[in-house]
């Protein structure tokens, strides 16, 4: 099964800017996969369509098999992004977020409890659930959003530079995060531009630059040419 089939994707933004000219790429279930490339290459514009949150201009996305065009809800189901960009409502409690977009997906109160205490406490905020989350470091932000991400139980989590202004530590906390996950079976692919975080964690890698995927291999593959 393929967690993400992308075939011809291209975008071009109203102002004109063309961001991707045709991308193809197969991510397979079970993968940890790194989308590489220099800011302005075509990464954010990439997980937004396939995460519905920026309409694509042609080509086909399918997730799990859900095409984005037909089966868009099935489609949102299977997906937990992280963002790269705090979006959180300021004045929300850290653990009324986490409900609260358990809500969206139709989860109900207790279970989204349940799941929100195992998040929290694996990601050490369980001490931070009544804070509003304007009081939350830009680490523990980035972590509750990884929680927000997974309340659903998705399939495939994406994560946009999930380690940009993060400090090395809290890096290594979060790697070691994302490497468990995916071992237990949840696909994972990050954008990123360190090619040293690819390496710590992917298994495998596409490059995309100016809009175009120039490299799609295995990491070891990569490695051994570098
Ligand atoms: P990356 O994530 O790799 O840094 P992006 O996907 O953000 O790259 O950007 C790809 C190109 O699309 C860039 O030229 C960027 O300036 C442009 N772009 C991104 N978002 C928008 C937008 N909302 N409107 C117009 N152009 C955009
Ligand atoms: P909609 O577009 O369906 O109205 P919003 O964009 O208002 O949804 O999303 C509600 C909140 O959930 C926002 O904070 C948004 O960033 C976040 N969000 C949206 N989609 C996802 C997703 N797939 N995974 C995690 N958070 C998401």
């Amino acid at each position: 099964m393929n967690a993400l089939e992308i075939d011809g994707l291209t975008k071009e933004y109203r102002n004109g800017v063309k961001a991707l000219h045709g991308i193809h790429l197969t991510v397979k279930e079970g993968d940890f996969y790194a989308l590489l490339g220099h800011n302005g290459a075509g990464k954010s514009t990439t997980i937004g369509i396939v995460s519905s949150l920026v309409n694509k201009t042609s080509g086909t996305v399918k997730v799990f098999g859900y095409d984005l065009d037909h089966d868009l809800l099935a489609l949102k189901q299977q997906i937990g992004l992280v963002p790269q960009e705090f979006n959180f409502n300021q004045f929300e409690k850290v653990i009324d977020i986490l409900i609260n977009q358990a809500g969206y997906y139709g989860i109900a109160r207790a279970e989204a409890l349940k799941r929100a205490e195992i998040w929290l406490k694996k990601l050490d905020l369980w001490d931070k659930r009544e804070q509003k989350s304007m009081r939350l470091s830009g680490g523990m932000k980035r972590r509750l959003m990884i929680a927000r991400a997974l309340m659903h139980q998705p399939k495939l989590l994406i994560l946009d530079e999930p380690t940009a202004g993060v400090d090395i530590e809290l890096r290594r906390t979060m790697w070691a995060f994302l490497r468990e996950l995916n071992q237990q079976g949840t696909t994972i692919i990050l954008t990123t531009h360190y090619l040293e975080e690819a390496e710590m964690l992917c298994r495998n890698i596409g490059i995309i630059q100016q809009g175009q995927l120039v490299v799609n291999t295995t990491m070891k593959d990569l490695l051994s040419k570098l």
